[in-house]
C-alpha cells in the first residue's frame, strides 16, 4: 500500500523543511513524545556552504535542547584563536568554538531523530490552514493532517508563498560569504584558528576566520561587495595572490593561503516576514528573517526560535483546543525570540557601519577603537620588554 492510500497520517504539528530549525525542532518534541511529521524535498542534505563556525554560547543552546551529545561528535572543537588587527597579534583567546560542515551537521542530527520521527521525503503540493486543523497535500498524493504547520525551509519561497507570505528584502545585496578550503593541513599550519580583521575601511572586508573541519583548513571571508564586481571575479581567479597581499602578517603561518578546491562565494539579503500571523502556521529560523552572517549570530537566532517554541510555545498551544492566529502570536511577540531577531539585524547593520560607513560618525568610531587597540598592542609589547629585562636582571644576580 503506498502512502497515499494508508489515508492522511494525523499529527500534531507537522515541519516543513529538514535543515537546521526543522531538523532539531522534530527531534525535541518527538523525543518530548509529540506526533511529528518531518517533510523535505532531499532524504540526504547536499553538502552546502552555510554557517561553519559556531562559538560557545550557541553549543550552549543546543545543551540546553538536550542536543549536544548528537552535535559533538559532528564538529571539530577549537581550542584557541589568535586574532590579528591592524597587522598585528592583537589577542589570543581561549574561548571555545567547534568548526563543521553545514551538510554533515544536519545530515547528523536527522540520523539521530527519534524512532518515532521519520523523515518524510516529499515536497509539499498543498497547503490549507485554518483555526483548528492543516492540511497538507504532498506531491505523492500523501496527506499529512496536523494541529499545527511550522514552516522551516530556509530560504525557499515555494511554501511561503503558497501560504501566502510576503518576503521583505530589508537590504538586498548587503554582504558576500566566501568559503574556501586551504591546501595547508591543520597539522602543518602555525595556528589552531586565526581570525584577521580588514585594515581599511576601502578594502570593504570584515574579516577572515582560517579554522579546522576535520582533517582540512577552511577559510570563511565576509565582505561587503557585490557579486558581479571586479573585486568579486578577481579573488574568485586568483585568490591566493589577492589574501596574500590583503593579509601579508598571516600568509605564511596558513600556507601562503594556497587554496584546494572551489571559492564559494554566496550573496547575503537582509530579509524579514510580512502577513505571518496566520492561523495554524509558524514560521521559524530563515523561513522568517534572514541576518548577516559577519557577526555570526545566524545560528543562535534559528536555536533561540526552536527553543522557545519547544520550551514554552508548542506545549502551551497543544494543551487548549484550537490554532488560531492569536495564539500563535505570542511566539512573533515572546520577547526573548524579538531580543534574538533584532540582536541579529543590528548586529548585521553595526558590523557593516563600522568597516565600510564613510560618514564622520563612523570615520571617528574606528579611529577611537583603533587608537584604542594599538595602545593596547603597544602597553603589551612594553609589559613584555618589562618581564625580559626582569627575568634578564634576576638571571645576572643570581
Ligand atoms: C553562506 C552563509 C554563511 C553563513 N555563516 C554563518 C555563520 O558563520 N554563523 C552563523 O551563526 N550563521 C551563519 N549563516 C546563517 C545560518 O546558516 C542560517 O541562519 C541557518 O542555517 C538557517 O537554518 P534554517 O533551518 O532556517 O534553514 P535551512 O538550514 O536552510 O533549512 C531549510 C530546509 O528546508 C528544506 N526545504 C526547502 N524548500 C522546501 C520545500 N518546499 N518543502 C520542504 N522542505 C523544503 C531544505 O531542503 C532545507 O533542508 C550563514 C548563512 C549563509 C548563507
Amino acid at each position: 500500500m503506498s502512502t497515499a492510500e494508508a489515508g492522511p497520517a494525523e499529527v500534531d504539528v507537522a515541519i516543513v523543511g529538514a535543515g537546521l530549525a526543522g531538523t532539531t525542532l522534530a527531534a525535541v518534541l518527538g523525543k518530548a513524545g509529540r506526533k511529528v511529521a518531518l517533510i523535505d524535498p532531499h532524504r540526504v542534505h547536499h553538502p552546502e556552504f552555510r554557517a561553519e563556525k559556531i562559538g560557545r554560547k550557541q553549543m550552549q543552546l543546543f545543551e540546553r535542547l538536550g542536543l549536544d551529545a548528537t552535535v559533538l561528535p559532528l564538529v571539530t572543537p577549537i581550542e584557541e584563536v589568535h586574532i590579528f588587527r591592524l597587522g598585528q597579534l592583537f589577542a589570543r583567546e581561549t574561548n571555545h568554538e567547534f568548526g563543521f560542515s553545514y551538510g554533515a551537521l544536519i545530515n547528523g542530527l536527522r540520523d539521530a531523530l527519534p524512532p518515532q520521527v521519520p523523515l518524510t521525503v516529499g515536497k509539499v503540493a498543498e497547503i490549507t490552514t485554518g483555526p483548528d486543523r492543516q492540511r497538507l497535500v504532498l506531491v505523492d498524493g500523501a496527506i499529512i493532517d496536523a494541529r499545527l504547520v511550522v514552516v522551516a525551509t530556509g530560504h525557499s519561497e515555494a511554501v511561503r508563498r503558497a501560504i501566502g507570505v510576503n518576503r521583505m528584502e530589508e537590504s538586498k545585496a548587503f554582504s558576500l560569504s566566501i568559503g574556501f578550503d586551504l591546501a595547508i593541513s591543520p597539522r602543518d599550519c602555525a595556528y589552531r584558528s586565526v581570525t584577521c580583521y580588514g585594515k581599511r575601511a576601502g578594502d570593504r572586508i570584515a574579516y577572515i576566520t582560517v579554522f579546522p573541519i576535520g582533517n582540512k583548513m577552511r577559510a570563511n571571508m565576509f565582505v561587503y561587495r557585490q557579486v558581479a564586481e571586479p573585486w568579486t571575479r578577481a579573488f574568485r581567479e586568483e585568490p591566493q595572490k589577492m589574501l596574500c597581499e590583503l593579509m601579508p602578517e598571516i600568509s605564511a603561518q596558513c600556507g601562503n593561503f594556497e587554496v584546494a578546491g572551489p571559492v564559494e562565494v554566496r550573496q547575503i539579503n537582509l530579509t524579514t516576514t510580512q502577513g505571518h500571523r496566520r492561523d495554524g502556521v509558524v514560521f521559524v529560523g530563515d523561513a522568517f528573517l534572514t541576518t548577516c552572517p559577519t557577526p555570526g549570530v545566524g545560528i543562535e537566532r534559528v536555536m533561540t526560535d526552536v527553543g522557545q517554541l519547544c520550551s514554552v510555545h508548542i506545549p502551551r498551544w497543544l494543551e487548549t483546543p484550537g490554532m488560531a492566529a492569536d495564539k500563535i502570536s505570542a511566539f512573533y511577540d515572546d520577547p526573548v525570540k524579538i531580543a534574538a531577531d533584532e540582536n541579529g539585524m543590528r548586529s548585521s547593520i553595526y558590523s557593516k557601519a563600522i568597516t565600510t560607513g564613510t560618514g564622520l560618525e563612523w570615520r571617528i568610531r574606528r579611529l577611537r577603537n583603533n587608537t584604542a587597540r594599538q595602545l593596547m598592542i603597544v602597553g603589551r609589547k612594553i609589559r613584555h620588554l618589562g618581564q625580559r629585562r626582569a627575568t634578564a636582571v634576576a638571571g645576572e644576580v643570581s
